[in-house]
């Protein structure tokens, strides 16, 4: 069985109005920013890699910790992630990857070609991109550290990842089994628990079906437990066990 931890790496406020598809209400809402560490399974395994102090500096993050700095503190040396699985390749899930030196990266393959692709060239896609970040895809798939996927996948037994799509063109979240039952990590396919709980899309899409869509795989796949973990959504840590300032245990 797995025990999973949320572990925020920074916080940045923003709007309602700016942020859910649609919204009218100028509300000030706050993004807490993470990456999620599983244990109990052959090796450490990573959910997103968080970003590094450039971005944070450059995209006005408070309270940076590093990502590695944030595993360090649950016992894990960085260069003993083995496995990390990439949701999608926006600045805050993929600029870390440097931070995981041997670490081996699941990322949908849909994701990779559409952030490669055409749709860099067009502004309102540039805009959650790190360009020096995705041209490192080229690299490290030469170097055989990335694992390219197509729809759901068994990571290792009760450890799965599954195509969501919506918010990014290969979109993928995690579900874990654990010993309080199936833990669902959406990443962006959720960021706050109104976009799942109350069918509330976000502004940044590639497919607002898919995003629908979504948030019933994420209901279907947590069931009757609900553990399910919100992307950015500092309620978080309300909903689980804070275990110091930063760190939250999920099950
Ligand atoms: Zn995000």
């Amino acid at each position: 069985m797995y025990e999973v931890y949320a572990l925020k790496c920074g916080e940045r406020d923003t709007t309602a109005c700016e942020f859910f598809y649609r919204e009218p209400s100028h509300d000030r809402v706050t993004l807490d920013f993470f990456v999620w560490l599983v244990l109990g399974g052959p090796h450490p395994v990573l959910v997103d890699t968080g970003f590094a102090e450039e971005d944070a500096a450059q995209r006005g993050i408070r309270g940076y910790t590093s990502p590695a700095a944030m595993v360090r503190r649950l016992g894990v040396r960085p260069e003993d992630v083995a496995t990390v699985l990439v949701s999608h390749l926006h600045w805050d899930h993929w600029a870390g990857h440097a931070l995981f030196p041997s670490a081996e990266f699941w990322i949908q393959r849909e994701e990779v070609a559409f952030w490669t692709g055409p749709m860099a060239r067009y502004d309102v896609y540039k805009a959650p991109a790190n360009p020096g970040a995705l041209a490192r895809l080229v690299t490290l798939n030469y170097a055989s550290r990335l694992r390219l996927v197509e729809g759901d996948r068994e990571v290792l037994p009760g450890l799965r990842v599954h195509r969501i799509g919506g918010h990014t063109a290969g979109l993928q979240i995690v579900s874990v089994e654990t010993a309080r039952g199936r833990v669902v990590l959406t990443s962006d396919a959720s960021h706050f628990y109104r976009n799942v709980e109350r069918r509330q899309p976000v502004q940044i899409i590639t497919s607002l079906p898919e995003m629908l869509a979504g948030f019933d795989t994420i209901q279907a796949l947590a069931g009757s437990e609900r553990l399910v973990v919100a992307g950015h959504d500092p309620e978080v840590a309300e909903r689980f066990s804070r275990v110091e300032p930063g760190v939250v245990r999920i099950a």
